[in-house]
């Protein structure tokens, strides 16, 4: 899909927000949602999702909802760090099929990285095991 287009309210994050479709949650207010990505770069990868909008990228949300939005973020990234002791962290998103886009409801990555090992794939990586992102989740969480 490229940049110029509509929202399709049939992608998995609107399923997620409107609780047709499960996550493992990590945090939610009235704002976003916070939420461990099932195919993660690196152990920890979660994802932030705004709540109530049909942007599909970032290009197309208010900017007046953008402190908000990263001001989570941020509190979701010092909890990372906290929690999992990681030595670094990725944020990151992408905008359009092209850029590597694969849900077309705007959405920003937080990828924990690890000194020495690897990053896996942004896409066709493996699906992660439920029990461990319960647990990351629920550490995540305790840091907040
Ligand atoms: P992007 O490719 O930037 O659009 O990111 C979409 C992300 O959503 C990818 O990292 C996927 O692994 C992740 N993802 C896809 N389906 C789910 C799901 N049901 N729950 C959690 N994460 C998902």
């Amino acid at each position: 899909m490229s940049l110029a287009g509509e929202y399709d309210g049939a992608n998995i994050f609107a399923k997620i927000l409107r609780g047709e479709m499960p996550c493992v949650k990590i945090y939610e207010d009235e704002h976003v949602l916070a939420f461990m990505d099932i195919f993660p770069q690196s152990q920890g990868h979660c994802l932030v999702i705004p709540k109530d909008t049909t942007a599909r990228n970032l290009i197309e949300f208010p900017a007046n909802r953008l402190g908000l939005l990263f001001a989570a973020v941020q509190k979701l990234s010092k909890a990372v760090v906290k929690a999992l002791n990681c030595d670094g962290v990725i944020v990151t998103q992408f905008n359009g099929a092209p850029a590597g886009q694969t849900v077309f409801h705007l959405h920003v990555h937080v990828i924990p990285r690890y000194a020495n090992l690897p990053l896996q794939p942004h896409h066709g990586g493996k699906p992660a095991d439920m029990a461990v992102l319960r647990d990351q989740a629920a550490r995540i969480a305790a840091a907040l």
